[in-house]
């Protein structure tokens, strides 16, 4: 069969009709149970999502607040400790008056700054010490003469780029490949004699081990990434051998920012890298001309995010569950007030003429497959209008109610009783003969007329007591019951007549 786009909505609608139960109870069941489930559902779902919105919120405000700025601050510590003092110590070699005076009288003896180095070396923890001589080109370190600098060497490049600078030092990095975790920083600084006439390089080299201890570990608990830029904003130095995020890079490399980096004391920005938000603080190490530069993702701790959401749902199964049986108790006991409401009197309280009815035509069908007998006596009161005329209606109800009352108590359990019309009343005695019928309606009458209600005095009744016929339909058995009564009326009331 060919499926249209238009045949489809009928179909569903088809679909969802034969899914609806049919009874009227199980109806409405299933429709609250629907509306509730999806109110739940929907109430669940939106608590679902603000955890999540509230975990993202908590995460931002983790990274922005607290772990890039401490790492940022830690981290800027350690780079005062590890660069800024080795520049501060070069910074005083190159002022050093003796050691001027030592160069320019001609580099004599060899041994005076052999001395002065190891005694700078032992001062300020360095690996190493060193004066290189724009005179001799020698490279004189605490242990002696380790070699002549020369142009061609690409080993002692760093002295003829110091000595064309601008710049008084110079800061360079060194990592040892074996372990990258040790990391030398080497400061050049100029010696530069009367005048301003350069006289050489001086400096040391202290380890950075603190600094790059302090990186690895972030790093490894927070997901955040650091780098070094320099003034020109290319990357000088990250623990992961220089590879920043791809993105990063390509953030960095925008003239824009590098020049906002280099004007900044600290700049924020975030860009988005793989679907993953990345917040960057930045912070500027005006000593060093460098900016120092962290990077974190920002990610939910999806552990107990998890958790929570299994825990919303565990509620919200909980609570569906309790809710239908909620909805089951009370549409059933809504459901069976309405029953008894639409099959009884309200003022006695017996069966109300549709009940009657209904009973009487399952009682036939019933007395039909045994062969079983059946009868009926339909009583009716007597001048029951002189009696509303001259007590009042309420007494009239009374009446009605009392006599409603006596009838029951005297009745088999198996026998019904039910209201038929205004003063009239119904008796169905299943497993009956006329004769037995006879019989309860002559007690019933008796029973009437010998008990005077408060109030009203002596009231009576006629009763019509008819069997059913083999076969007989309700409405025969109705007609004939009615006529004994009419009978009973017009021989003089208050008596049994029986068909
Ligand atoms: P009869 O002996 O021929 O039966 O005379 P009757 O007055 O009892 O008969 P009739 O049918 O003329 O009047 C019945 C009265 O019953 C009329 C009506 O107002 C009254 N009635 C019907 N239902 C109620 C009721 O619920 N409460 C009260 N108080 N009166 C009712
Ligand atoms: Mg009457
Ligand atoms: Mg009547």
């Amino acid at each position: 069969m060919s499926v249209t786009l238009g045949s489809i909505g009928p179909r569903l609608r088809a679909r969802w009709r034969r899914l609806q139960p049919q009874d009227s109870l199980a109806r409405d069941r299933w429709w609250l149970s629907v509306q509730l489930s999806v109110t739940l559902t929907v109430g669940f779902g939106a608590v679902a999502l603000f955890t999540y919105a509230n975990a993202l919120a908590a995460a931002r405000r983790q990274v922005v607040e607290s772990t890039l700025p401490l790492t940022l601050d830690a981290l800027s510590a350690d780079l005062q400790q590890d660069f800024v003092q080795p520049i501060l110590f070069a910074s005083a070699m190159a002022a050093n008056t003796l050691l001027i005076d030592w160069v320019e009288q001609g580099e004599q003896p060899e041994a005076a700054v052999q001395r002065y180095l190891s005694r700078v070396q032992a001062q300020h923890g360095a690996t190493t010490v060193f004066f290189v001589s724009e005179a001799s080109r020698r490279y004189y370190h605490p242990t002696g003469i380790l070699k002549t600098v020369s142009p061609g060497s690409a080993q002692d490049a760093w002295f003829f780029r110091l000595r064309a600078s601008a710049s008084s030092y110079e800061v360079n990095l060194d990592r040892d490949t074996a372990d990258p975790s040790r990391t030398t920083v080497f400061v050049n600084y100029k010696l530069l004699g009367d005048g301003g006439r350069f006289l050489g390089a001086v400096g040391l080299g202290r380890s950075t081990s603190q600094l790059t201890r302090r990186i690895q570990q972030a790093e490894r608990t927070n997901g955040i990434q650091v780098m070094f830029l320099d003034g020109r904003g290319r990357i000088l130095f990250s623990p992961r051998r220089g590879q920043a995020p791809p993105q990063l890079q390509r953030a960095i490399a925008q003239q824009r920012l590098r020049d906002s980096l280099r004007e900044q004391p600290r700049g924020a920005f975030q860009f988005r890298q793989g679907g993953e938000l990345i917040y960057v603080r930045t912070k500027r190490i005006p000593e060093l001309n460098w900016t120092l530069v962290v990077s974190q993702p920002l990610r939910v701790p999806s552990g107990p995010l998890w958790s929570s959401l299994f825990q919303i749902s565990l509620t919200a199964l909980l609570t569906l569950i309790l809710a239908l049986l909620l909805v089951f108790r009370l549409t059933g006991h809504h459901h069976h007030k309405l029953a008894r409401l639409a099959h009884t009197d309200p003022l006695t309280g017996l069966w109300n003429r549709r009940q009657l009815d209904e009973r009487v035509r399952s009682e036939l069908d019933r007395a039909d497959r045994y062969g079983d007998e059946l009868s009926l006596v339909l009583f009716d009161i007597d001048h029951f209008k002189a009696i509303n005329d001259r007590f009042g209606h309420a007494a009239g109800d009374r009446v009605l109610v009392e006599l409603a009352g006596r009838v029951r108590a005297k009745l088999r359990e198996s026998d019904g009783l039910g209201r038929w019309g205004g003063e009239e009343f119904l008796v169905l005695m299943p497993h009956s003969t006329d004769e037995e019928a006879h019989q309860l309606a002559e007690k019933l009458r008796r029973l009437v007329a010998e008990t005077p209600i408060e109030g009203v005095g002596t009231v009576t009744a006629s009763f019509g007591v008819a069997q059913r016929r083999p076969l007989e339909s309700a409405e025969s058995l109705f007609r004939r019951v009615d006529g004994e009564l009419y009978r009973a009326k017009q021989a003089g009331r208050n008596r049994v007549m029986a068909g």
